[in-house]
């Protein structure tokens, strides 16, 4: 068998935008999904395999890659995710629906709200980022740790093919500096993260969500790493997949979007990060208590 899985980023616009992606049986029988891009068939992913929908995501990130887009770094930072995805059980824990909940409120109630976008968020969430934006009147800014200007292009150009109006922090709009950082990745949009009183940082680094925190702002995290830095410095921390993370925000800020501002006050302000992240490591802890009492190896037929 030649390229065994996998799915090109193009190939995952095409697939959003119903572009050229086909079904064919397998020689076992079975459906596989081909996908096209650039004209050569780059993958087949069994629809049974028992980890499609984390191989699609990976390859996403691999041409984000290649596409120039995602960090070298942004390969290892998504490893580091998934590894603790699994510890969660790759779904979405009471406590992280509490702190979505508690962030859609704090968007809701915000004056200047940013979501701040980097590679990896571009890659694997771009239409939930431009969707999240639009619920909430937020400001989208392209943000980067490893910043060049061809990547800040290819990210707001992927925002913007997927329905974004505006997409700060290009090129010359990212001349205001968050102090105690150096060089590039100190730079923000004066109208965006530097005016901000509530900034979404999916995937962020400890020391960016640290000082954004000493210039007062509220700053939401979605990180999937409870012990990370930025987990422990964020005002309100997700811990929780980007990819279920943010549409699960959006529906949250639907339901809430009329509601009294003293009650969307209670929900956020009455949130409190360290009890959350705490409630998360529990969770964790009981969760592979559990898998260790019952046993976890798989049936596999005998030779
Ligand atoms: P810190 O700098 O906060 O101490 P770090 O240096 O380990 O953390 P970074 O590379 O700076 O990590 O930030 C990336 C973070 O994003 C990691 O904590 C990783 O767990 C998290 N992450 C990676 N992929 C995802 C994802 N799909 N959804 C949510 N979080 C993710
Ligand atoms: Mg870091």
């Amino acid at each position: 068998m030649g390229a065994l899985y996998g799915a090109t980023a193009s190939a995952y616009f095409f697939a959003k935008l119903g572009g050229p992606s086909e079904r064919a049986p397998s020689q076992r029988g079975e459906e596989i999904l081909t996908i096209r891009a650039g004209g050569a068939v780059e993958a087949w992913i069994p629809p049974s395999h028992p980890r499609r929908e984390s191989l699609l995501v990976r390859e996403r990130l691999v041409e984000g890659f290649r596409e120039g887009f995602v960090a070298m770094q942004g390969l290892i930072a998504h490893g580091r995710g998934e590894c603790f995805d699994y510890l969660i059980g790759e779904q979405t824990t009471p406590p992280a629906l509490e702190a979505e909940r508690a962030a859609a409120a704090a968007l809701l109630l915000a004056e200047r709200p940013v979501i701040s976008v980097n590679g990896n968020a571009a890659a694997l969430a771009p239409r939930e980022l431009v969707e999240l934006a639009k619920t909430v009147g937020a400001k989208l800014e392209v943000n980067l740790f490893y910043r060049s200007r061809e990547r800040e292009l290819l990210i707001a150009e992927i925002l913007r093919r997927n329905g974004a109006a505006e997409v700060l922090g290009v090129g010359d709009d990212a001349s205001c500096t968050i102090p105690e950082l150096f060089s590039e990745r100190r730079r923000v949009s004066c109208r965006g993260i530097y005016a901000a009183d509530v900034v979404l940082v999916p995937l962020e680094d400890g020391d960016r969500t640290e000082a954004l925190r000493r210039m007062g702002k509220t700053v939401i995290a979605v990180d999937l790493n409870p012990l990370s830095r930025t987990s422990r410095a964020a005002t309100i921390t997700i811990v929780d997949n980007i990819t279920r993370a943010l549409p699960n925000m959006a529906k949250f800020a639907e339901e809430l979007k009329g509601r009294p501002r003293d009650e969307l006050s209670a929900l956020a302000g009455g949130f409190d990060n360290d009890r959350n992240l705490r409630e998360v490591l529990r969770y964790i802890g009981m969760r592979l208590e559990e898998l260790a009492g019952r046993g976890i190896t798989l049936e596999l037929p005998k030779a």
